[in-house]
């Protein structure tokens, strides 16, 4: 008997329903749960905030100055909200780990939560507004050939 091949698929954890999130709640994703219905996934999570060494819960973050890759590039950072302290290493450290794991388990697509300073895509949040931009894992995978979608 044949066996059916899933497509290898990262998807942001929080989406699935772990408590990944800054607030320690998750983000589970009635659009996820449906795709299942229709297309053969197999998901791998990753949190690349977690990835990047910080805890759960954290405090919020937001980049400042541009876009996922501009961070990448090192002229625009990713702060806390409530503090100004830079974790943009810590972002940029969980994109590399989230990019290995695409690596290892050869998943080419993503499905990213939107708004994230992460894991957002076509959008992210600034000042508590949707602004035009990406995440910097998001930026990442996307200048590694990784097809990535945004899922609410
Ligand atoms: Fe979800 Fe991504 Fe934020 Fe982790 S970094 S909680 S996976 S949006």
């Amino acid at each position: 008997m044949a066996t059916e091949k899933k497509t290898k698929t990262l998807v942001s954890a929080c989406l699935m329903g772990i408590h990944c999130r800054y607030d320690g709640n998750h983000s589970w994703s009635e659009e996820l749960s449906k795709r299942f219905e229709t297309e053969e996934l197999e998901l791998i999570p990753v949190c690349p905030e977690q990835l990047g060494g910080l805890p759960t819960p954290r405090p919020a973050a937001e980049i400042r100055g541009g876009s996922g890759d501009d961070v990448l590039d090192g002229t625009a950072h990713v702060v806390q909200i409530e503090t100004g302290k830079d974790v943009s290493n810590e972002f940029i450290k969980g994109a590399q780990a989230a990019l290995k794991i695409a690596r290892i388990t050869g998943a080419t697509q993503a499905l990213m939560k939107t708004n994230s300073p992460s894991c957002g895509c076509d959008g992210i949040k600034v000042g508590g507004k949707r602004v035009d931009g990406e995440g910097v894992t998001v930026a990442l995978f996307r200048r590694n050939g990784i097809h990535v979608e945004g899922v609410e």
